[in-house]
């Protein structure tokens, strides 16, 4: 198969996020022509930190990011997780890095975004900020997205990149909308430089909250992921502003290190949480779904960005190897992808529920059961995540 298998289509895609960004570098390395619609003015990824699986870390090999990828990423040498008083080994979660020759990385979401659109822009994608699709048609062959502008964007092929309140998606299907889960998420960059001792990375587990810390770019920052339980209602952003008091009187009591981390924190930045059911399917006609747009997962597996950049792969191996089949390209995504994103989901629910145990029984007894396990078994982790990491979505369909 020639790289410019596609070089016949052009490809609109809703959302510059991990999915479209990721999506465009794939599609363009097979030649098509592609335009990124993205409704912000500019690069609005933030400051946060990304676990990057060995099933991620392939797929970007694959688009030929490995070295970049390795430059911006770390491995993480362990990641424990721990009672929130007392600190008491609850999870001994070290992953399987030595084991593998495709490391599981964290990267600074900044970075990790910056290298997928750079490349795809390098690659020949056409990027349009400010480009806020309001509504998407599709007339026999061709796919139209109108803009607020007024402007119309046409192509043959339209893909919805645009996360878990997708516009493309409820134009589709007109499913609703995500359901909070009264879950929040705080997060913060804390500067290494200001604190008095290094702090081990790992996850702190509470009554109805827990407190992830992991470093990045060379341990030079600390990333804060701080979740708990909210009555609040409230917006599923990035980059709403959160009181540090709140934070702090949250986690108060909690183990010392939670305790350094919250007293240098200077600002931080709450993002409530949402699901969304699986679908029965993720496209209609030419135009589809990929990424949040269609399987939104909690953030506790670490794996939703990887799942959507398994999804851009697979479409353009699938768009490659039929250039002509679109619409049938896209039905065979969902058959290929649906059970490992729906898996993907569970795991995350079943997980954000062990977090946050609130009985204080059931908590004991949960991590009690836990700490022997997995000390008597100290790989047990891994090998239940063997599923998630060893999948090689490059190798999903082959392209003669
Ligand atoms: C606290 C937290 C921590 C997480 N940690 C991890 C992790 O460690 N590892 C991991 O793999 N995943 C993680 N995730 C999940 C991961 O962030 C998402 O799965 C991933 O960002 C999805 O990417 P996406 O491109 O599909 O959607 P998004 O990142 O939401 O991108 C959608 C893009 O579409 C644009 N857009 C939306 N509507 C329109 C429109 N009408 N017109 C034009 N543009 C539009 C948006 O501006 C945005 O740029 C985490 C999530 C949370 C909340």
């Amino acid at each position: 198969m020639s790289e410019g298998a596609l070089s016949h289509l052009n490809i609109v895609i809703v959302g510059a996020g991990i999915a479209g960004s990721c999506a465009a570098l794939a599609l363009c390395r097979r030649g098509a022509r592609v335009t990124l619609l993205e409704r912000a003015a500019h690069s609005n990824e933030v400051g946060a930190g990304l676990q990057i699986p060995s099933c991620a870390t392939r797929v970007l090999r694959a688009l030929g990011l490995g070295e970049q990828l390795a430059a911006i990423a770390s491995t993480p040498a362990q990641l424990h997780f721990r009672e929130a008083y007392s600190g008491r080994l609850v999870i001994n979660g070290a992953p399987d890095n030595d084991q593998s020759d495709c490391p599981h990385y964290q990267a600074h979401r900044e970075d990790l975004h910056a290298l997928l659109l750079d490349a795809a822009v390098s690659h020949g994608a056409d990027v349009e900020w400010g480009a806020r699709v309001v509504s998407v048609q599709q007339e026999n062959k061709t796919v139209v997205a109108c803009l607020e502008s007024g402007n119309e964007l046409r192509g043959d092929l339209l893909i919805g990149a645009d996360g878990i309140r997708s516009l493309v998606r409820q134009q589709l299907f007109g499913d609703g909308f995500p359901q909070f889960t009264g879950n929040i998420a705080y997060r913060a960059m804390i500067d290494a430089s200001r604190l008095s001792r290094t702090v081990a990375p790992g996850v702190f587990l509470g009554p109805d909250a827990h407190f992830v810390i992991y470093p990045l770019r060379q341990g030079r920052v600390v990333n804060v992921v701080a979740q708990c339980r909210s009555d609040q209602w409230l917006e599923e952003s990035w980059t709403t502003p959160a009181d540090v008091a709140t934070v702090r009187h949250i986690y108060q009591g909690w183990h010392d290190d939670v305790d350094l981390l919250l007293s240098a924190m200077d600002e931080t930045y709450k993002w409530a949480l949402y699901t969304r059911p699986p679908m029965p399917r993720w496209s209609v006609g030419r135009i589809g779904l990929i990424g949040d747009a269609c399987h939104p997962s909690l953030p506790n597996l670490g794996a939703g960005a990887a799942m959507a950049m398994e999804d851009a792969f697979v479409l353009t191996e699938l768009l490659a190897k039929s250039p002509n089949g679109l619409e049938a390209a896209l039905d065979t995504l969902y058959q290929l992808r649906i059970k490992r994103c729906t898996r993907v989901q569970q795991a995350s629910k079943r997980n954000a529920e062990l977090f946050h145990i609130n009985n204080p029984l059931r908590r004991w007894l949960s991590y009690r059961a836990l700490s022997l396990l997995t000390q008597t078994f100290p790989g047990l982790i891994a090998t239940q995540l063997r599923w998630l990491q060893e999948h090689d979505a490059t190798k999903v369909v082959s392209v003669t």
